[in-house]
């Protein structure tokens, strides 16, 4: 579970994170959603202790947060893979202290369909490839918060499409919590159970989205949303 109380970030004397609070619910999975410079991934990178804030506070299970969040990891729009490791050292990086992290690791790729692809460089995958990579590495230290920063914004639409089930079973099997940022209302409404949307530095709409989801673009949620954006 993550609440977050009256937060603001400051760089210089821009605030961009004008007093955000948010709660959400352990295994929930919410969509943000906001015009490009609204603040998105600077609220990502203060979740997870990656951005000193100027004012509030974040709670992950009760806990106030003083520095970085153990609990959570964030898989971002490129990669951000070693180039000079294998796939498999990529997956098991951070498990490297562990006895035998080659076997979680392993278990990681066959979950995100990477198999046999262990051994290879990341240079050599494709771009949707490497971004199951990844997805593999965040889910390595089986995080109770998966940060999702656009994460499929860089990939042709039949790759995104395939990656977006691959999330939705992921998350279905391994009950973290999600925050994912995307530009496409399509596809938060298809993972989603909220939506919230940032505007200037602050939340302008947050709603469940509601069941059955909706598909067709006509639909007022989407049009709800397109509204705020
Ligand atoms: P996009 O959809 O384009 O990714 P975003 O919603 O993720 O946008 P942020 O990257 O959070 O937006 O940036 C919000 C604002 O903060 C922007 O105006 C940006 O220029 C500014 N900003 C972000 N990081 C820094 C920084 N390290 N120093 C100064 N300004 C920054
Ligand atoms: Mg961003």
């Amino acid at each position: 579970q993550l609440r977050i109380e009256n937060m603001k970030k400051k760089f210089g004397s821009t605030e961009v994170i004008k007093g955000i609070d948010l709660q959400v619910d352990a295994g929930e999975f919410v969509a943000v959603v906001g015009k490009s410079g609204c603040g998105k991934s600077t609220l990502l990178r203060l979740i997870a202790g990656l951005e000193e804030k100027t004012e509030g506070t974040i709670y992950q299970n009760d806990a106030p947060l003083s520095k970085e969040n153990d609990d959570a990891r964030v898989m971002f729009q490129e990669d951000r893979l070693l180039p000079w490791q294998d796939v498999l050292t990529n997956v098991g990086f951070g498990l490297q202290l562990q006895n035998d992290w080659q076997t979680g690791a392993k278990q990681l790729l066959q979950e995100v369909g990477l198999e046999d692809h262990a051994s290879k460089w990341p240079s050599l995958l494709s771009g949707g490839q490497k971004q199951r990579v990844a997805l593999a590495r965040a889910l390595a230290a089986n995080p109770r918060l998966l940060l999702f920063d656009e994460p499929l914004g860089a990939l042709d639409a039949l790759t995104r499409i395939e990656m977006q089930g691959l999330i939705e079973e992921i998350w279905k099997r391994n009950q973290f919590t999600a925050l994912l940022v995307t530009h496409d209302v399509s596809e938060a409404i298809m993972l989603a159970d909220r939506i919230i949307v940032i505007s200037e530095g602050t939340i302008s709409y947050d709603r469940d989205v509601p069941l059955p989801r909706p598909r067709e673009r006509s639909h007022p949620v989407f049009k709800e949303i397109e509204r705020e954006l």
